[in-house]
């Protein structure tokens, strides 16, 4: 950061709108378990969600991964939980379309119900059904299912639904997807009519509209997008996106900045935690970063905004309560390390750079499964946010080599060389006056501390979005592309020895790779049904664990041949 970046902090504490979460009316418990985590503020769907959910209402949520959804709906849930005295049989119970999805939902509640001590139990196919027998048998209060592994308890009669108080649909157009309809319904009816009923989901399509017609009463209905600033006031701002698995993020933003050069820039982070570490790895990286969040004093955030005004620092790491208020001239890039929790925030966010006529840049990176809350968010914004790879260490290599070369340029142009001349007249003796030059630009470009962070960051693909998916036509075959092709590119195709004649359709094959292995629905690819047989495309990486999964399994009631297809 040069010395000509200009700070003013105009308002420290949050902004007069700001609502925390005690504003929320949590209970004590919680809101220790919160801070905990470093949540500084509720996301704008729990804003809106908790006090309605609060208040016993029905919901319907129109919001997809990445918006804060789940703690919607697990707050309320909670907040609810008596703190002693506790039956055996559940009282919550929230369906998911993914054993991914029931492992981190389940992990969620635990998190923040760990003072109130909540017993939440994550069931789903391909756990040993054993354990979750006798955690059943012991009491639970949450239970949080894939629909398939319900409907199995409660035909065991190991799961009692009659107790249940309040029901959670957690992505539900992705259960419909994968064929759990009538699965929800046997669920739905197994539990007591009066119950309080919660769906949320990514897409509204005229199936989930029916669903919540029959099974939810006077529903509130909560959008993120209607919140949004209006197209007009959105900055013009160069943006960019890269998709990263969250294991690689830092080592992307590192390459990234350096590409990028900001003269200042600002990180968002979501939590206190997240702010800490991040600027922590980037120091270890070599780049002047300061940590500025609400779990800071006065005098610690005095301090960090002198830092950045004497130019000893060059990216401020921050989470939004921190930087409110904040206004740092000169600022180039901004940078989202998670996919903000709602356009709005996006916007505001980006509103910090781009001032004055002056060039900015937004730069967001996407973990694969919120890649669809950055569609949302160009839809709202009417602006295109460019997906773009993360530069690979050859890219990274040219850069610095460019920045070596318009270092010499520059030099060059000065005229201060001439008693330099003597060493290369001396040593025009025994080499070729090429080959000095190019010694010298070695040293140059060593002595410039080009790091070397040479392991390549693996791309990942952003999970597709239901639009993508549309060659799955019940029955149907995949369009535009033949079996003769071969799969898609990192995707290995398995063969299941069952087709049309056995009633088999695309939601069975997705509803049984995403219940019985780590995939979720949205990392399956191609289908194609054929009369005996199908095939399916799934990561190249996954595909034994798949082809295992489903050895072991049934589909519509059948144990069916799988194996890797030969032809691909
Ligand atoms: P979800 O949309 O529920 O999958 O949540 C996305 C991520 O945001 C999760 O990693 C949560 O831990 C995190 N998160 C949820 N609510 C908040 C909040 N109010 N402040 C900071 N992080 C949050």
């Amino acid at each position: 950061m040069r010395d000509d970046v200009h700070v003013t902090t105009t308002d420290a504490a949050p902004t007069d709108d700001a609502t925390t979460f005690a504003d929320l009316g949590l209970r004590e418990e919680l809101l220790r378990a919160l801070t905990g985590l470093g949540y500084e503020e509720p996301t704008p769907i729990q804003r809106e969600a908790i006090p309605e959910l609060m208040t016993g209402r029905d919901l319907l949520g129109q919001a997809a991964t990445g918006t804060g959804k789940t703690a919607a709906f697990a707050l309320p849930i909670l907040q609810r939980m008596p703190a002693q005295g506790r039956g055996g049989d559940p009282t919550a119970l929230v369906l998911v379309p993914t054993r991914e999805l029931c492992i981190q939902v389940s992990e969620a509640l635990h998190r923040y119900g760990r003072e109130l001590g909540a017993r939440v139990l994550p069931i789903y196919g391909g756990q040993p059904i054993g354990r979750q027998l006798r955690e059943l048998e012991r009491g639970v209060d949450v239970v949080v299912a894939t629909p398939g592994r319900a409907l199995d308890h409660l035909a065991r009669g190991t799961l009692r639904l009659d107790q249940i108080e309040i029901v959670v649909l957690d992505e539900a157009d992705e259960m419909l997807d994968m064929g759990f309809a009538e699965d929800l319904e046997g669920i739905l009816t197994a539990t007591p009519p009066l119950r309080q009923t919660v769906l949320f989901s990514a897409t509204m399509p005229s199936r989930i509209n029916g669903i919540a017609r029959k099974h939810l009463r006077e529903p509130v209905r909560i959008q993120i997008e209607r919140e949004v600033t209006a197209a007009g006031e959105v900055p013009r701002v160069r943006q960019t996106a890269y998709v990263v698995a969250r294991s690689h993020k830092a080592a992307a933003l590192g390459r990234i900045l350096d590409i990028e050069s900001p003269t200042a820039a600002i990180v968002f982070c979501r939590t206190r935690e997240e702010v800490d570490q991040l600027t922590e790895t980037l120091n270890g990286r070599g780049y002047r970063a300061e940590a500025l969040h609400g779990g800071m004093g006065q005098e610690q955030r005095d301090r960090v905004m002198s830092r950045l005004r004497a130019g000893t620092a060059d990216l401020l790491v921050a989470t939004d309560v921190a930087a409110r208020g904040l206004d740092v001239e000169q600022l180039t890039h901004v940078v989202n390390y998670d996919v903000p929790s709602a356009p709005e925030s996006y916007v505001h966010r980006i509103g910090r750079v781009g001032r004055g006529g002056r060039e900015g840049v937004a730069i967001t990176l996407v973990e694969p499964r919120a890649h669809r809350m950055l569609k949302t968010i160009e839809r709202v914004t009417k602006q295109r946010i460019a997906v773009e790879k993360v530069p690979t260490s050859a890219d990274l290599r040219a850069r610095r080599l460019e920045l070596t070369r318009a270092a010499l340029h520059e030099t060059l142009l000065e005229d201060d060389l001439e008693h330099f001349r003597v060493v290369v007249e001396t040593l025009t003796d025994d080499f070729d006056i090429m080959q000095v030059a190019l010694a010298a630009v070695k040293l140059a470009h060593e002595a410039s501390g080009a790091g070397s962070d040479e392991d390549e960051i693996p791309e990942a693909a952003p999970a597709p979005v239901r639009e993508d998916r549309e060659h799955r036509t019940p029955g149907g075959s995949r369009s535009g592309r033949d079996r003769s092709r071969g799969p898609s590119g990192g995707m290995a195709r398995v063969y299941v020895g069952g087709g049309r004649s056995a009633g088999i359709r695309p939601q069975d094959l997705v509803g049984a790779i995403a219940n019985e292995s780590t995939l979720s629905g949205r990392d399956v690819g191609a289908i194609e049904i054929a009369d005996r047989f199908s095939l399916v495309e799934v990561p190249e990486g996954a595909a034994d664990e798949v082809i295992n999964a489903l050895q072991n399994t049934r589909i519509k009631g059948r144990k069916l041949q799988v194996r890797r297809d030969e032809k691909s």
